[in-house]
C-alpha cells in the first residue's frame, strides 16, 4: 500500500513477528435482493466484481486499526 518493502514472517521459539498481510479488495456493486415476504426488508449486500489482491504492510494495517 505505501510500497514499503515487507519482511517475510519470521517464527521464533514462542511467538512470530509478522510484518505483512494479504488483502483482498477490489471494485464492488451494490445488490439488491428482493424479500419474497411482504413483512421482511430487501437484503443488500456489496459483490466484489474485480478481486485484487493487495499487500499491506504491518504499519499500515496498525494505521487502519487505529
Ligand atoms: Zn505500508
Amino acid at each position: 500500500m505505501c510500497g514499503r518493502p515487507v519482511k517475510p514472517t519470521i517464527h521464533f521459539k514462542d511467538h512470530y513477528a509478522v510484518d505483512y498481510y494479504i488483502e483482498v479488495t477490489g471494485d464492488t456493486e451494490r445488490v439488491t435482493i428482493a424479500s419474497d415476504e411482504q413483512d421482511k426488508p430487501d437484503l443488500h449486500y456489496s459483490k466484489l466484481i474485480s478481486p485484487k489482491t493487495i499487500v499491506v504492510c504491518a504499519d499500515c494495517i496498525k494505521k487502519i486499526a487505529e
